[in-house]
């Protein structure tokens, strides 16, 4: 081999190591979950790679990870013979950050905002990971099809720098030796790794063997220990539910998502027919930091074709609205050469994403007519998220409609959410509309003078204070054959509902002169700032509002535009 190059990790990258190692202590057992995953997709880029060229896989087709503790150096190795790295791509993967949502991760740290230290995890930190438990990390690779001496050896201690230089590697692939801290050596022991393998990593699509130290005075095993297959290595969502518990479903979903919660739901369907594939859809229980801006591409929907891995495709089977649902969809009819290109104008594919959004609303669905806690959780984590797909997905509108929960005027704390279906229920006697108002934040709505004359009247109002209220508003037209009408907009007609005709039909004839000079007066003020001055029933306390024509949009969101200088 060369001589060792030694590099200095990007200024971010030691931020990233410095972060993992404190944020993540209590879960650091997640370091080998992160290093067999990488193994898992290193096998499934090879066996994908494999398909185009053969030849990678010949005298060595026996897909496997093993695990090796040797409890007299201190180490503990994790060795795959998947895909490998070339030079530049270790140089590339290793010690850099990759993923842009990292970087937004840390500038939101930096500026003190309430990013979760512990979501960390949900990026491509993985390998870093390893820092947690290890005082040096020793990475060998060599790249499928390439020669014995084009290995790369790579070593750091995780402080600043990192070494790297070309050496002999035979086999293909990547072993990842750890040096365990001092601290750390219950890594080493066999049955503590066997149950974190099982717990964690039981259905990786790949046979992970595990040896067995050799005992001193053990009688069993040999001299060098023996190897063990320590999980079942099924695809999990190719096995039948009724074999299935939730704690597989849960070990599986933490493979899948790096997650360290357990999921709120999950869906697993299998549909046989003239076209044949299988969803396993979860949602987690905490959003993603950055939810509100974009989709997790990476760790979305992972397609596989006859459970060979092709790609994560959340961009092609999920809208948007649906971006924080995530899991697996294995199809058996698609090609195994599936492009990209392919998957945007393939019509198994349109159908699969309307069955994976089916799914989701539905297991949403489940979800909420459970109720309770584990709803308003949900709702709390993704509800503006899902507003979005009232907008988006107009032909699911129905399913998502019922979904939504919004706070109203009914309680004294309007924290305590209602949905369409219960607001509907309880609309009095006569009244023909769902009546709701947008306002800046809750305060502002419940405050607003526009709800006086219905809170008399005892009318129920939904106030909306998300920012895409105003907008999902602007395309929602009715609810169970009932419209939505603002109270800040247009004429309100109360008609027969309103309690308070009987009096103001008594004082109409002497304020009626009063009212028009008053009117004048003021609309000659006001001038061009408004369109009319007009004598109103909507207010009981307040003297005047301002109110909004029925298209106009509403003001906190004028307001907002002005600011932006528009
Ligand atoms: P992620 O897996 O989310 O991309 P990691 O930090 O775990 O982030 O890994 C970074 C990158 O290093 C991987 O994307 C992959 O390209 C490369 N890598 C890590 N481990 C292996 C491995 N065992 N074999 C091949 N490539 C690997
Ligand atoms: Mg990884």
């Amino acid at each position: 081999g060369s001589a060792p190059e030694v590099h200095a990790f990007q200024a971010e990258t030691r931020q990233v190591m410095r972060l993992m190692v404190h944020s993540l202590y209590s879960n650091k057992e997640i370091f080998l979950r992160e290093l067999i995953s990488n193994a898992s997709d290193a096998l499934d880029r090879l066996r994908f790679a494999g398909l185009q060229n053969p030849e990678w896989l010949q005298g060595d087709s026996d897909l496997r990870i093993e695990i090796e503790a040797d409890t007299e150096s201190g180490t503990l190795t994790v060795r795959d013979n998947g895909i490998g790295m070339t030079r530049e791509e270790v140089l590339e993967n290793i010690g850099t950050i990759a993923h842009s949502g990292t970087r937004r991760f840390l500038e939101q740290l930096e500026a003190g905002q309430k990013a979760d230290r512990q979501q960390i995890g949900q990026f491509g930190v993985g390998f870093y990971s390893a820092f947690i438990v290890a005082d040096s990390v020793t990475l060998l690779t060599r790249k499928a099809g390439t020669a014995p001496e084009q290995g790369v050896r790579w070593v750091s201690d995780g402080e600043g720098e990192f070494s790297i230089e070309t050496a002999d590697v035979p086999g293909r692939g990547t072993s990842v030796v750890l040096q365990l801290k001092e601290d750390e050596k219950e890594f080493l022991q066999h049955w503590n790794l066997k149950q974190l393998v099982q717990r964690y990593s039981d259905h990786v699509g790949f046979p992970i063997h595990l040896r067995r130290d050799p005992q001193p005075d053990g009688d069993k095993a040999g001299e060098d220990g023996e190897w063990e297959q320590v999980n079942t290595a099924t695809a999990l969502w190719a096995l039948p539910r009724n074999e299935l518990s939730d704690s597989d479903y849960q070990g599986f979903y933490k493979h899948l998502t790096h997650d360290v919660d357990d999921p709120l739901c999950w869906a697993h369907n299998t549909v046989e027919g003239a076209q044949s594939y299988t969803t396993l859809l979860y949602v987690p229980r905490k959003a993603p930091f950055d939810l509100a801006l974009q989709r997790d591409e990476r760790h979305g929907l992972r397609l596989y074709v006859n459970r060979v891995f092709i790609m994560d495709a959340a961009q092609h089977l999920l809208p948007h609205y649906l971006r924080f649902v995530r899991g697996v969809v294995d199809s058996q009819d698609l090609p195994l050469n599936v492009s990209r290109e392919l998957l945007q104008e393939n019509v198994l594919v349109d159908r699969i994403r309307a069955a994976v959004v089916r799914r989701s609303l539905d297991m949403i669905g489940k979800l909420n007519e459970a109720g309770g806690d584990e709803y308003a959780a949900f709702w709390k984590e993704f509800g503006t998220v899902l507003k979005e797909g009232v907008v988006e997905d107009p032909d699911n509108r129905e399913r998502i409609l019922p979904l939504l929960r919004f706070e109203s005027t009914r309680d004294a704390d309007p924290a305590d959410m209602t949905d369409l279906p219960a607001y509907v229920e309880r609309m009095t006697e006569g009244q023909d509309a769902i009546y709701f108002i947008t306002a800046e934040h809750a305060q502002a709505a419940a405050n607003s003078p526009h709800l006086e004359v219905f809170r008399k009247n005892g009318i129920e109002v939904l106030l909306m204070s998300d920012r895409v209220d105003e907008w999902m508003m602007s395309y929602l037209h009715e609810f169970d054959g009932k419209p939505f009408k603002s109270v800040a907009k247009g004429d309100i007609d109360l008609g027969k509902l309103s309690q308070s005709s009987p009096d103001a039909d008594e004082g109409e004839p002497e304020s009626g002169q009063l009212d028009e000079d008053l009117i004048q007066r003021i609309d000659a003020c006001l001038g061009d700032r408004v369109s009319a001055v007009r004598a109103s029933q909507r207010l009981t306390d307040s003297a005047s509002c301002l109110v909004l024509g029925e298209g106009e949009m509403a003001l906190h969101l004028q307001k907002m535009l002005q600011q932006a200088g528009q």
